[in-house]
């Protein structure tokens, strides 16, 4: 039996080891931290609830590999169907329309805007399939530029913290290259999208999956060499021999391990930037704009440092004692943590009547999220070609910036690597 070694337990890694497992081929995997899941973890603590260290959501779709994982984990999920998001423009908070009568009322756009929308199928064979747009152009030159400028940079920042004419259209894998066609289209087939939470939190997925696999915690891979036919993983408590290695961990981290395998590769993952964030949670009295909300994201223009903040206590159960539990973002860009009552006071802009807050807790991750700049996903593919067999980076980065994305390429990967037994 084939002998694989994963670095990293987050996502990436557990998913790919769970696959692969149930392919027949004899899996580990090494984890630097004493825990597993990466930014998938939720912190249970009992006076505040439970505390997400990275994602809150995940869009889960019918006939997905996320649908698929979860339902073959037995993982229950909570679904966020009615629930409002906001974008915060022009000084005030406009709700995101929810259905096509709701685009058809909705102040955002205006009339011609709205039906520029509908061509999308039709202009979208017009688009040069061999150029690479920035995200920007990719959502202009199909939805129309009024969509473009006034409600994708709110999303896009809010998802990548880069306004969109900053970013390639790599980055959201619904906007690749390689996917022609009609992105509407493709979406009015595949339903709605409900965006979920596994019932415990987003950490029992990455826990349910962690109980399937073999895990070593607490050690670090700081080399990889081949020799005498194996690849050899080595670190200061760990030394193995595998088949094959696959490396599951962010783009700066893989491209150290690398440096002398594969050099141009190496240079290549170093260049990725990724966003670091803090998240702020707070715990405030009821709010009547905010109740049965999502929470709001930020237009880039309208502040320099708070992307957006989510309401979590709408994605648990309901808060008997009527309070409200937010979770700010804010990016990381200078070398101080904000103060508590700098954040409060962009907040009550946007929700004048925002209690304040006793408690909060502050988190910080760094390598948060990948920002992939015009013309580094095609040469990340190139260079992934000059790595030995037996050797595979299969981190996030690669993939997009978020949980289905990864499930999801993960799931190609496994059907177009060179992983044959
Ligand atoms: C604040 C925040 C909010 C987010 N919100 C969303 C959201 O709403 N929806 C969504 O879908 N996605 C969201 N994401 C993105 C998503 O969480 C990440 O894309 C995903 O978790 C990345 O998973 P990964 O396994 O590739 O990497 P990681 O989670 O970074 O895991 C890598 C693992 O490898 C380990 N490791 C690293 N180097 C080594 C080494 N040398 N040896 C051994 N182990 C090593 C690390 O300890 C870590 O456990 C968010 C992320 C953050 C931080």
């Amino acid at each position: 039996m084939k002998k694989i070694l994963i670095i990293g337990a987050g996502i990436s890694g557990l998913t790919a080891a769970y696959r692969l497992q149930s392919e027949g081929y004899d899996v580990t995997i090494v984890e630097s931290s004493k825990v597993p899941g990466g930014w998938v973890r939720t912190l249970v603590d009992p006076n505040e609830g439970n505390i997400e260290k990275g994602p809150q959501l995940i869009a889960v779709e019918s006939g997905t590999p996320l649908r698929y994982l979860l339902d073959s984990l037995g993982i229950p999920l909570t679904i966020h169907r009615n629930l409002s998001r906001f974008i915060g423009i022009d000084g005030k908070l406009v709700r995101v329309p929810r259905s096509v009568s709701e685009l058809f009322r909705s102040p955002l756009l205006t009339l011609k805007g709205k039906l520029r929308i509908f061509l999308e199928p039709l202009l979208c064979y017009f688009l040069n399939k061999n150029k690479e747009y920035t995200l920007h152009e990719a959502i202009g030159n199909r939805f129309g530029f009024e969509i473009a400028d006034r409600l994708a940079p709110a999303i896009v920042n809010g998802i990548l913290a880069a306004p969109p004419n900053e970013v390639s259209q790599e980055s959201i894998p619904l906007f690749r290259m390689a996917n022609e066609g009609s992105v509407l289209w493709r979406s009015i087939m595949r339903g709605h999208t409900v965006l979920s939470t596994p019932t415990g939190g987003m950490g029992e997925l990455t826990q349910a999956l962690a109980s399937k696999c073999s895990i070593i915690f607490n050690t670090e891979i700081t080399s990889l060499n081949y020799s005498q036919s194996y690849w050899h993983a080595s670190g200061p408590t760990y030394d193995g021999k595998f088949d094959s290695i696959l490396l599951a961990i962010p783009a700066p981290k893989a491209a150290a391990l690398l440096s002398l395998i594969s050099p141009r590769l190496s240079a290549i993952l170093k260049k990725i930037e990724y966003t670091s964030l803090y998240s702020f949670h707070s715990t405030h009295a009821y709010n009547n704009t905010l109740d049965n909300s999502l929470g709001f994201l930020l237009h880039p223009s309208e502040s320099e440092f708070l992307l957006g903040c989510f309401v979590s206590s709408s994605l648990t159960i309901p808060d008997k004692d009527k309070t409200i539990k937010l979770r700010t973002f804010v990016k990381i860009n200078q070398n101080s943590i904000p103060r508590w009552q700098d954040i409060y006071s962009e907040l009550i802009k946007w929700v004048p009547d925002l209690s304040p807050s006793n408690s909060c807790h502050i988190e910080t991750a760094s390598l948060a999220i990948p920002i992939m700049r015009v013309g580094q996903f095609p040469e990340i593919v190139r260079a992934l070609e000059d790595l030995p067999s037996g050797l595979d980076w299969i981190g996030g980065a690669r993939f997009g910036p978020g949980v289905k994305d990864i499930v999801d390429g993960i799931d190609s990967w496994m059907s177009t690597s060179r992983m044959h037994a």
